[in-house]
């Protein structure tokens, strides 16, 4: 198990969330008072358009943005009481975030990509190079270790991502369109990769997306229209 919290806790709670955006002399209403629970070990798709506030909510719960009002709480945590510094420190001991792009470093091999994570959380070499050779274990790259970005296909690169996301054993993966750029059969490759760490390492995944796709492999479907969702 990839942490101590227990099945049936509630690891996400949203309450009341709104996000406005300045524009200019006009406001945008990106989150319009968005309740969330999340259990933890279940596998939430977040759906809706672009533009619902996908990625505003991804980023308010994974504590990259700050709400304009209404309050986020991680395992008991209200995030809005933590300082930046905190909140930085947080993030990188209990999130794993993965992104449509892949956002690898290109001159680095897929195992530095994912050995950073820990080093920068300040591990020692022994335990960094433990959690890269299995996090690139457990996505089935290890024998791509040595490459570097460029040198492998979407899929391979979203599954360094994915290794990198989970280098630190977080309690929460937070996803954004991580199928975006990909074909549908790599696409169901990756999902079924969620799916799989979701169910054997305990952890929690909350995906934005608009894939269809992902209607097979998610246990909730969360829909967010134009700030809000609108199915509970
Ligand atoms: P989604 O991820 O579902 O496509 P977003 O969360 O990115 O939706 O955006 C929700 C709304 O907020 C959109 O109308 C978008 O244009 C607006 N928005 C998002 N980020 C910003 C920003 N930094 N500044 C201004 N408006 C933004
Ligand atoms: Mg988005």
């Amino acid at each position: 198990m990839a942490n101590e919290i227990g099945e049936n806790q509630i690891i996400v709670q949203v309450k009341d969330l709104v996000r406005v955006y300045r524009l200019g002399a006009s406001d945008v209403q990106a989150l319009r008072g968005v309740n969330l629970q999340v259990e933890a070990g279940t596998f939430v798709a977040l759906k809706g358009r672009s533009g619902s506030g996908k990625t505003t909510l991804l980023n308010c719960i994974g504590g990259l943005d700050r709400p304009t009002s209404g309050t986020v709480e991680i395992f008991g945590r209200p995030l809005h009481k933590m300082s930046e510094s905190e909140l930085t420190r947080w993030r990188r001991e209990h999130i794993g975030f993965v992104f449509q792009t892949f956002a690898l470093l290109p001159t680095l091999s897929a195992y530095e990509n994912v050995e950073l994570m820990p080093r920068l959380a300040g591990k020692g070499r022994k335990a960094c190079h433990q959690q890269a050779t299995h996090c690139l274990e457990l996505v089935g790259l290890s024998k791509w270790m040595h490459h570097r970005p460029f040198e492998m296909s979407g899929g391979q690169q979203q599954r360094v991502a994915i290794a990198r996301a989970l280098a630190n054993h977080p309690s929460l993966m937070l996803a954004d369109e991580p199928t975006g750029e990909l074909d549908s059969t790599t696409a169901r490759e990756i999902l079924a990769l969620f799916r799989r760490i979701v169910k054997e390492q305990g952890t929690t995944l909350i995906m934005a997306t608009h894939d269809p796709l992902v209607d097979e492999y998610a246990d909730i479907i969360v829909r967010l229209q134009d700030g809000q969702i609108v199915n509970g």
